[in-house]
């Protein structure tokens, strides 16, 4: 017989951790909802040419891109990230702008998987489509600052730039260009092979080697025009007007091609390993445009679910919930007693488990202390003649046999009284 494995790159996500996951998709849902954005799920899999927009030269689209012809013949891939799908659906549906949307869910990436890098992984984002207004890259930014908050992360830095409007960033590309190829002598081979492809990249090098050459090289912000100048230092005013702290980070460029004007990162100082940022987003003006839709801007933010929790657990926030049970049902007269009474537990909004296969009551009681229960109700033979059943309080060990008609009643008033 065959044993299988998950592939690498992929994880089971167990439980309890799969409770913490979805309640980390509420708690997103809960902030961005009260800021008027709207939830939104789009393909996991999308013609390759959707994807392909997020830019030739990139890494993602270049070596990392899950794609396939399906047995009609469509080259097709999965996601790796949802903006241009989002992009995509606008262009295709037209929705009135201003279009608030937010996401959850998988992404993929053939990447070299590793600890907080992997090759399915989620994200939850928000896209706001139809406005150029600074103020609302403040308010996006702001949406990620208050969710980092709200977990109870405080090592979470923010660094924005601005790779500026199209002809800036074109003309940043080849003044970069030439300045690398300048001092090629001084790249390493990838570096070099990267300044071929996208001379933006060889900012991103962690390399020790390379990194006076990089610290040397000329900056963005010598080469954005007035508008998109004007456009940065709004979205650090409005920044500054909310009490958010910030680093301008001029060799933040980011993975993607479609970015422009505002771009950010946020970076976990909790993190050790090589995998540091949580977050990150920016402008894609013409990215819509590109998918074949009206002109039309936009900003978003993707947040990692799997490196945001891991930066959780360093900091040690936003713990597991409890799944614990209320009450557990105990009986030993072979079980039909408890299956009743659990279903009206259930039918009552009461969490109630019991065990299986007809087992003696100290395996049983076992089990019940395992479920975290508050209360058991045990029915045994004695019990049962007399109409009634013993409700236990697993906290402090009181018991009292109420009759077997009202138990769910008198368990249920208990357990509101005890929490509220
Ligand atoms: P990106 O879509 O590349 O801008 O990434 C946004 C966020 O998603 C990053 O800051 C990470 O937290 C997360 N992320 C991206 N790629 C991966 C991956 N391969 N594994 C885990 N998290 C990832």
């Amino acid at each position: 017989m065959p044993s299988f494995q998950t592939t690498p790159g992929t994880r089971d996500i167990l439980p309890p951790d799969a409770v913490r996951w979805r309640s980390f998709v509420e708690e997103f849902d809960a902030i961005v909802s009260l800021a008027g954005f709207q939830h939104i799920v789009v393909p996991m899999f999308e013609d390759l040419g959707v994807f392909q927009r997020l830019g030739d030269a990139t890494d993602v689209v270049t070596k990392e891109m899950y794609d396939f012809v399906d047995k009609g013949g469509r080259h097709v891939a999965l996601r790796p990230e949802q903006t241009a799908g989002v992009c995509r659906s606008f262009a295709q549906h037209r929705p009135l702008p201003p279009w608030k949307v937010w996401y959850s869910g998988p992404n993929f990436r053939y990447e070299r998987a590793q600890h907080g890098r992997y090759r399915q992984f989620d994200q939850v984002g928000v896209e706001a489509l139809g406005s150029d207004d600074p103020l609302l890259d403040v308010e996006v930014i702001a949406l990620a600052v208050d969710f980092f908050q709200k977990l109870g992360l405080r090592n979470v830095v923010l660094n924005i730039n601005s790779l500026g409007d199209s002809g800036d960033r074109a003309r940043y590309v080849e003044a970069l260009s030439q300045y690398f190829q300048a001092r090629i002598g001084e790249l390493s081979p990838e570096s070099v092979a990267t300044l071929e492809r996208n001379p933006l990249r060889v900012l991103d090098s962690k390399r020790d080697s390379e990194q006076a050459v990089v610290a040397q090289a000329p900056f963005i912000s010598g080469f954005l025009s007035d508008e998109a100048a004007s456009h940065f230092a709004q979205v650090k005013q409005g920044l500054d007007a909310l009490g958010i702290a910030y680093v301008v980070n001029e060799r933040l460029v980011r993975g993607l091609d479609y970015y422009c004007r505002t771009t950010f990162e946020f970076q976990s100082t909790a993190l050790e390993s090589a995998q540091t940022a949580v977050g990150g987003g920016g402008r894609y003006d013409g990215l819509v445009e590109d998918l074949g839709g009206p002109a039309t801007p936009g900003i978003g933010f993707a947040i990692g679910l799997d490196r945001t929790l891991l930066a959780c657990d360093a900091e040690q926030v936003f713990p597991h919930p409890s799944t614990k049970a209320d009450v557990f049902v105990i009986d030993t007269t072979g079980g039909l007693q408890a299956l009743q009474l659990c279903q009206q537990f259930r039918t009552a909004g009461f969490a109630s488990e019991r065990a299986y296969g007809g087992r003696a009551m100290k395996a049983q009681m076992k089990a019940a202390d395992k479920s975290g229960a508050t209360y058991a109700v045990i029915i045994g033979t004695d019990e049962l003649s007399q109409g009634v059943a013993t409700v236990k309080s697993m906290v402090d060990g009181y018991q009292e046999e109420i009759p077997l008609d009202s138990v769910v009643e008198h368990v249920a008033a208990q357990l509101r009284k005890v929490s509220s």
